[in-house]
């Protein structure tokens, strides 16, 4: 969320206007945001005229969760109840990622799945479907939910899960906070032995030694590439490949806090030191998005990809460096300035991956326009969930500045995505088409069908939506 918006939302007020951004800072709007404070507080929001969308952290890049009117579910921020015989945390959507670990690490728990950030909430993380760095192996977060009550246009709550309400369950995973509002939900945890992770830095020299690396370290637990997104000719496609298991108990020797507390046997009880680290520099929001040129980032692309040792390399790291090495950085969106930046992430399916990188990172690179933050990875089978993001295959995320012919760049992406057969992260998005989204979301009239017969279309609309056609 920009941070226009009141910090504080614990006050009891009923309602207030202010300007709302997503992550990228683009497209600013201004809104009416209203608190959920509980059950109570939500269903008069509904009642009340008008259309309106959930809001949670605002770490969607662009207008998913911006509309006229936002539900603010921060307020809805308590957990209930855990059981540590199958790890079932049950918790109100308004909960931060960053406070279940803060609660559950120290006690040997993490979170199967996690974004690259841990300020997310967990009804934004339900409704986008989020993945991780082992989507391969684990699936997306919509795969541990073990239920969710969500309510409907009319107020009244709903529980839906795999087996009950089964519809409206796959339409709410990655849905976007079409299909009502989460109020809380049972996710699983995983029992992990340290808070620190072993990790591998695998060097390649172009986009086939990368393909070949993800693809030879295809059974690492955790797996995310760092691409040279600069570099063209026989560099083009050159990554650092970050491989990543949990490291034992006993080695566990990563940064300061972090390694398991040595008991006796009798007094084991998977107790976890951990602390988490503070947000680090603060970037100034007058900050001068001049700094971030052509020039500057083809600098950080070479100084960074030189900096790793030839081949592979390992070593333990924390788990927060190694998961959210950008959240050390608190509102580094505001390095590109006041203009704002989009994040464009798409995916391919596997047969055409290599092909099709190949195409789109020639196109990037001859652009110019090339961004520092450029992050391949690998994906396992597609699920049930109608509008969630990945497939089979692989994605690339890039951070643009908001300039001149960027919006020129993208369609000649979209292009190339959809001869490719892929599609483009909604979470990520401020401006795809409908046809863009049409063709690479084959569910999506599925999706359409429950809202209109629910009669959840004429209550939760966000900007994204509308241009969607949702
Ligand atoms: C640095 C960074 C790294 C990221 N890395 C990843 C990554 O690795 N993988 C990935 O998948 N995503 C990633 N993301 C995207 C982010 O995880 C998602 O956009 C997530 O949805 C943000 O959650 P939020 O709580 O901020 O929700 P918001 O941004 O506020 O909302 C996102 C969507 O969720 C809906 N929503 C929110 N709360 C509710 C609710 N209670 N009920 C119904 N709908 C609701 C909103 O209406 C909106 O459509 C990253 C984002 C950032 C900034």
């Amino acid at each position: 969320m920009s941070e226009d918006r009141p910090p504080d939302h614990k006050h009891p007020v009923s309602g207030y206007e202010t300007t709302l951004s997503g992550w990228g800072r683009h497209p600013v709007v201004r809104s009416r945001v209203e608190p959920a404070f509980d059950r109570q507080t939500l269903k008069q929001s509904l009642q009340a005229e008008g259309q309106l969308i959930a809001f949670g952290q605002g770490r969607s890049y662009g207008d998913s969760a911006l509309s006229d009117r936002v539900a603010d579910m921060r307020p809805l921020d308590r957990m209930l109840s855990f059981d540590a015989s199958d790890g079932l945390l049950v918790c109100e959507a308004g909960v931060l990622l960053a406070d279940v670990i803060g609660t559950f690490l120290p006690r040997g728990w993490f979170l199967r799945v996690t974004p690259g950030t841990k300020y997310t909430t967990i009804g934004g993380a339900i409704a986008a479907d989020v993945h991780g760095k082992n989507h391969h192996k684990a699936g997306c977060f919509g795969t541990w939910v073990k239920w969710i009550d969500l309510m409907l246009a009319d107020g009244s709550v709903v529980r839906c899960s795999t087996g009950q309400e089964t519809e409206l369950f796959h339409a709410t995973c990655g849905g976007m906070g079409l299909t009502g509002i989460i109020i809380q939900a049972g996710i699983l945890l995983q029992p992990v032995p340290s808070a620190s992770i072993r990790q591998t830095t695998v060097k390649t020299r172009d986009l086939a030694g990368t393909f070949e690396a993800f693809e030879t370290h295809h059974d690492a637990p955790y797996s995310v590439a760092w691409i040279d997104c600069i570099s063209g000719g026989s560099n083009l496609g050159r990554s650092l490949i970050m491989l990543g298991d949990f490291a034992g108990p006993g080695d566990a020797a990563g940064e300061s806090g972090q390694t398991e507390t040595r008991r006796a046997p009798s007094q084991r009880k998977r107790t976890i030191d951990y602390t988490p680290p503070g947000q680090g520099v603060r970037i100034p929001d007058a900050f001068p998005g001049s700094l971030l040129n052509r020039h500057t980032i083809s600098l950080f692309n070479a100084l960074y990809y030189r900096k790793a040792p030839r081949g592979q390399s390992s070593g333990n790291v924390g788990l927060d460096s190694f998961f959210y090495p950008l959240d050390r950085l608190r509102n580094w969106n505001r390095i590109y300035g006041r203009s704002g930046m989009m994040q464009y992430q798409f995916i391919l399916p596997k047969e055409t991956s290599f092909n099709g990188m190949e195409e789109i990172l020639a196109e990037i690179t001859k652009s110019r326009m090339g961004s520092f933050l450029a992050v391949l990875k690998l994906y396992g089978p597609e699920n049930d969930h109608y509008l969630s993001f990945p497939m089979e295959g692989y994605s690339l995320a890039l951070d643009f500045k908001i300039q001149n012919g960027l919006q020129d760049l993208f369609d000649r992406l979209d292009r190339l995505v959809i001869k490719y057969n892929g599609r483009v992260y909604l979470a990520k998005d401020a401006r795809m088409s409908r046809r863009m989204f049409d063709r690479g979301y084959p569910r999506a009239d599925r999706f359409r069908k429950l809202r209109k017969a629910l009669g959840l279309d004429k209550k939760f609309q966000s900007m994204q939506s509308l241009r969607l056609g949702l």
